[in-house]
């Protein structure tokens, strides 16, 4: 299955592509998580991604199609994927296409996960991640079952994400607001968007992605 998860930073993006990954056994490609580990690892396209970032500016589409496309020429992706986080312009849905009419690919799904715009910063500026395996909390919504240890785990090391502090937060849902709606539309046009409530827990969420899917 070859699908997007499209909607707004704090949408629930992450916390359900772990779940849809696990489920479907299919990578979760973020472009979010390799800029971070680009950047972690003060690789070359790390340096150049830090300065959109830290501002909650996109990254240019030139630099961002290039690692989308060879991710996707890799075995793993072969079999299905999950992009979180990418395509969010439409020059880069475009270039999604051609990767994948290259390879002889199309997608199945664009998962839509609708939250209303006020409660997203509640959401970005309470999250936290663990620091060994990236899951995903919300210091009220979604802590840990074991507070402290990370339930994926079992780490005791967290970190909150530089760019999810109120400044930054509020820039970023601005800048992806109207390239969403535009994703939206694009994808609408192909019969392949499945609009999913994100306001409902995440378990809820889950369940109606996977009926969706089914
Ligand atoms: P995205 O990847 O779309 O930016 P995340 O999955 O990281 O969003 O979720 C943002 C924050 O909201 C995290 O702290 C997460 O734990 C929390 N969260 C995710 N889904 C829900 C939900 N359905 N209800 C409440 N909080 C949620
Ligand atoms: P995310 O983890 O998806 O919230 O993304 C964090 C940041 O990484 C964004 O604010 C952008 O600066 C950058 N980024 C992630 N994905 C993309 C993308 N598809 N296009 C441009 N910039 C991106």
């Amino acid at each position: 299955m070859n699908l997007i998860l499209l909607g707004l930073p704090g949408a629930g993006k992450g916390t359900q592509a772990s779940l849809i990954s696990d489920k479907y056994n299919i990578p979760h490609i973020s472009t979010g998580d390799m800029f971070r580990a680009a950047m972690k690892n003060k690789t070359a396209l790390g340096l150049k991604a830090k300065k959109y970032m830290d501002e909650g500016e996109l990254v240019p589409d030139s630099v961002t199609n290039g690692i989308v496309k060879e991710r996707l020429q890799l075995d793993d992706a072969k079999r299905g994927f999950l992009l979180d986080g990418y395509p969010r312009t439409l020059n880069q849905a475009q270039a999604l296409q051609q990767a994948l009419s290259s390879s002889n690919r199309r997608l199945d799904h664009v998962l839509y996960i609708k939250v209303p715009k006020g409660i997203l910063m509640e959401r970005l500026t309470g999250r936290f991640m663990c620091s060994n395996c990236g899951a995903t909390y919300h210091k009220v919504a979604n802590p840990p079952k074991v507070e402290g240890t990370c339930d994926k785990c079992g780490s005791h090391d967290f970190y909150q994400r530089e760019d999810d502090k109120p400044e930054t937060v509020e820039k970023r849902i601005n800048v992806n607001e109207e390239q969403t709606e535009k994703l939206a539309k694009h994808y609408s046009d192909f019969n392949l968007v499945r609009e999913i409530d994100g306001e409902q827990s995440p378990k809820k969420v889950f369940q109606d992605i996977v009926d969706q899917l089914n």
